[in-house]
């Protein structure tokens, strides 16, 4: 709490926040120089992360310049002051509530707010204009999981640390990415590996990613079959007598009816439904049995489906049956994939929770939080989920919507619903950082927003640790903090005294006062000892975990230690749970079951991270993972590009051969917007289906057709100015953009001739000479201006991949004579660079030929390759990456031994 934090007014100042990307929510120490933030690294001290960024993290001062930042607010397309747009803002909800009541508004928010931010949205919603229509885009990461730990254990209560992951003897990763989703927690798995030797990992997931490198074992269920896995478990635990009937007996309730339904889940039977060899099913019940330390960490591959709250049940379940909770090395752990989720379910950001873990259906706690607020009425049933409220925008009944920090248009499924909801919407306000995203262009109402870097206040991570985020520099133009707008526009609306906050701290101040208020353990989220710091102590605040009430000594040191849960009796409900297919169903028009999830490199839909240079290396263009064989059926080779069908929407992606895809299955990364690409939205692929209990989006299971999508050229253009998408749209059937040194590079690939692509381009930027060449079918041109290089373009009847440095090693070599230019054009590979081929490591720039070539060189280890190459040696991100190259490689050459220290199949065996 006393940790000197410098003044970032001063040059070279070192500060301390904290990273904006996922819930592992690490430590960053922050450079400043000229009122801007120019280096970031890892916070040696922060418990998160102990001084290590992966390399979204380290590239965040890459993301901070203020090009394309949206500086003033405006109404209906006009620039307008402040004053104008918060009337505006205020008016329109005003007069819609007077005219149809409190639920024909709402807020749609984002687990990127800080704490203060949400706060703020919520008490206004809730308490103020008397409706719960406030949802946030946490709705589609982890309210599946908030669900069955209210459910299961009485409360939003994660019961689990990042220490359990090193002081656990097995460690079941279900549905978790954790190398490329949340990079530090899997280092701190692979060193905890490591140093204990006895340590064993599974991954529970129907893909092999890059978490497969840690795995012992890889059980590639069949999707949606997780609660078959765990009701399996659950079985087998009763039946070979692991169960710890002392801790049901005082701690659990339901257990006679539960132990009744588990016959049905017979190892036979499990495998049927989860596709899985009963050899493995069976070694991976053993582990679980017989080890007693046991974390099961999970996340969106859990969460994102039709039966999700079913299948965290089904998790929660096998640790209370053998008391595997409370205690060090062991608990179900979900995992947030946002910032700040975790924070947002602290003040019931969600439109089903009220504030400070309480509930809207208790009128004991809607009388407390009315009181507490001193506010005119408090909501008194749930508000409308995501995917509801989006449905009652379209039909009408939601005439007004405040988005912010989010965009849904990208993020939730079927977007051509969702686009038509915002088209036919009375008042669509948007408050972001830019105005370049695929739902600001519905907006009436746009407001600047503030931030990372700028935006000052607390984020909570999946751990429920709170650190501050801090406002280092300020905003561009008339960018403002979203909590400042939304108390503007509540004192607009009349209710100026209930939001009369000056600064952050107060908002903190009153929210760590409300956790506590009337509190006697009633509710664990409790973190009224912070309820009086002073603004110093808040702006030196250290991270802190919670539960940290005034009175530390009705606490126990860990949440359920002492087998007390918070519910009416103190115990936890044991469940039954059954299993569902997924409800997107397989057919003969869409028979491939389709999956999504991150990549390492990128953030949510790019609207950060697409503006680092180096976040674009390690994965350039929109893609599709399919089985080889599955592509050998479509009649198409890797690098093809597929288009990817349902009825109501498609995308069209470049294909990578995958044989860690299941044949039948494909997987597609979340991230290409309208920005980045001409149509590699996946959530155009995904049904209007929830799960029935948390309303979270079902968007690992969808169902579509795929075909190779036909096109008569294919080029790569380079260029130093960005082309209008528009007209890319009209000149190409695809598109993709990456930012690469010196410029931009698109793919493009369209039907006709390709010469007359060019010709357009010429058209519209007539300046200059070029240079054209054809090689061997393939033209290529370039084109100067006052002598520099402008554009490259490559067009020919196939796709080639090219380096992302070409184009600045090029513009940048000194060639001033034409026949030296010609002779570039002339040449088959363009630099070292090209030779490489893909970028694995993103900080050294080391490409997947060069490792691959050291490797069969003998330098056959991650370690060795580190120091020969220096790939691996920062944030180490790519390491999984390195590492499986490494198997791949001696794989080809020798035939590995069998792991032998346990009996069962190793990783890659079983897929
Ligand atoms: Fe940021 Fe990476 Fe840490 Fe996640 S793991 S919080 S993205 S540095």
């Amino acid at each position: 709490m006393n940790q000197v934090v410098q003044l970032h007014s001063e040059d070279n100042a070192s500060c301390l926040t904290t990273c904006p990307y996922c819930g592992v929510g690490c430590g960053v120490k922050a450079t400043l120089s000229k009122g801007r933030i120019i280096a970031v690294s890892g916070d040696e001290q922060h418990p998160a992360n102990f001084g290590r960024l992966c390399v979204k993290g380290s590239s965040l001062h890459e993301t901070t310049s203020h090009k394309k930042r949206l500086l003033k607010p405006s109404v209906n397309g006009q620039e307008v002051s402040w004053d104008k747009a918060v009337s505006s803002v205020a008016k329109g909800f005003s007069s819609l509530i007077n005219q149809y009541g409190p639920d024909s508004v709402a807020m749609y928010v984002s687990g990127q707010l800080l704490t203060e931010d949400y706060y703020v949205a919520n008490k206004l919603m809730k308490g103020f204009i008397g409706t719960a229509n406030i949802d946030t885009n946490s709705r589609l990461c982890m309210s599946s999981s908030v669900a069955s730990y209210k459910r299961g254990l009485g409360e939003d209560l994660v019961p689990c640390d990042y220490s359990d992951l090193e002081k656990c003897d097995l460690l079941v990763l279900v549905g978790s990415n954790a190398a490329w989703a949340h990079p530090i927690l899997y280092q701190r798995m692979e060193a905890a590996k490591k140093s204990n030797p006895n340590l064993r990992l599974i991954l529970v997931d129907p893909r092999r990613t890059a978490s497969a490198d840690l795995a012992d074992l890889h059980l590639p269920l069949s999707p949606g079959s997780d609660v078959a896995l765990f009701m399996g478990l659950a079985n087998y635990l009763v039946q070979e007598s692991f169960v710890d009937r002392k801790f049901i007996e005082q701690s659990c309730s339901g257990m006679t009816e539960f132990e009744a339904a588990l016959d049905q889940w017979s190892i036979e039977r499990v495998a049927n439904i989860c596709q899985l060899d009963k050899k493995d099913l069976t070694a991976f019940y053993s582990l679980f049995a017989e080890n007693e330390k046991v974390v099961s960490f999970y996340s969106q591959g859990v969460n994102q489906s039709s039966s999700a709250v079913d299948k965290s049940t089904a998790i929660i379940n096998c640790h209370l049956l053998t008391g595997r909770i409370g205690k060090e090395g062991a608990g179900p752990f979900s995992i947030t994939g946002q910032p700040n989720a975790m924070g947002g379910r602290e003040v019931g950001g969600l439109a089903n929770q009220l504030a400070a873990h309480m509930d809207i259906d208790n009128h004991i706690h809607r009388e407390r939080v009315q009181r507490f607020w001193n506010s005119p009425t408090i909501s008194s049933s749930h508000g409308l989920k995501a995917l509801d409220l989006f449905e009652k925008i379209h039909s009408g009944e939601v005439k007004a919507v405040w988005i912010m920090a989010t965009n849904p248009v990208v993020s939730l499924p079927n977007h051509e619903f969702v686009k038509e909801a915002l088209k036919k919407c009375e008042l669509v306000v948007v408050s972001d950082m830019t105005a370049e995203t695929d739902t600001a262009a519905f907006a009436d109402i746009l407001l600047p927003a503030t931030s990372w870097g700028e935006k000052d206040g607390t984020v909570t991570n999946s751990e429920r640790r709170i650190s501050r985020q801090r406002g280092l520099v300020s905003g561009p133009g008339e960018a403002r903090h979203d909590w400042q707008v939304i108390c503007d526009v509540a004192k607009e609306m009349g209710f100026g005294e209930a939001f009369k906050y000056s600064k952050p701290a107060d908002i903190f101040r009153e929210h760590a006062a409300l956790s506590g208020f009337e509190n006697d353990r009633e509710r664990f989220f409790d973190i009224s000892a912070l309820e009086e710091i002073s603004d110093e102590q808040y702006e030196a605040l250290s991270p802190v975990q919670w539960p940290c009430p005034k009175n530390m000594a009705n606490s126990p040191a860990k949440p359920l230690a002492d087998g007390i849960f918070p519910t009416e009796n103190g115990k936890a409900r044991l469940l039954i749970v059954e299993h569902k297919e997924p409800a997107q169903r397989l057919s003969e028009e869409r028979p491939f079951r389709l999956n999504s999830g991150r990549i390492r490199d990128q953030w949510h839909t790019m609207t950060r991270t697409g503006r680092s240079t180096r976040l674009h290396n390690h994965l350039d263009e929109p893609y599709v993972d399919i089985h080889p064989d599955d592509l050998a059926r479509l009649g198409a080779e890797a690098g093809a590009l597929l288009e990817l069908r349902t009825d109501f929407g498609s995308a069209i992606m470049r294909c990578r051969a995958e044989k860690g895809q299941t044949p039948g299955q494909l997987f597609v990364p979340i991230h290409w917007n309208r920005s980045f690409a001409s149509k590699a939205n996946v959530g155009a692929l995904f049904e209007w289906i929830g799960d029935p209990l948390s309303g979270q989006p079902e968007s690992k299971h969808g169902a579509v057709s795929a075909k190779v999508f036909p096109v008569d050229w294919q080029g790569t253009f380079c260029s130093s100015v960005e082309l209008d998408r528009e007209w890319l749209d009209s000149v190409t059937q695809f598109w993709s953009k990456a930012l690469v040194p010196g410029g931009f590079r698109y793919q493009v690939a369209g039907q006709g001739d390709a010469t007359l692509w060019y010709a357009h381009w010429q058209k519209v930027h007539d300046d200059g000479e070029t240079l054209a060449k054809d090689l061997n079918g393939e033209l290529r041109i370039a084109q100067f201006v006052g002598g520099s290089l402008q554009s490259l373009a490559f067009f020919g009847k196939s796709h080639k991949p090219r380096s992302m440095t070409l184009f600045s090693d090029l513009a940048t070599a000194g060639l001033i004579k034409r026949n030296e230019w010609r002779q570039v054009l002339s040449t088959e590979a363009h630099n070292e660079a090209e030779k490489e081929g893909a970028q694995v490591c993103s900080c050294f720039k080391v490409g997947e030929n060069k490792i691959r070539n050291a490797i069969l060189e003998g330098v056959d280890t991650v370690e060795a390759l580190g120091a020969s190459l220096k790939c691996g040696t920062n944030c180490g991100s790519c390491i999984p990456e390195i590492s499986s190259l490494i198997q791949e490689c001696k794989k080809s050459e020798i035939d590995v031994q069998r792991n032998s220290v346990v009996d069962f199949n190793p990783v890659g065996e079983s897929t």
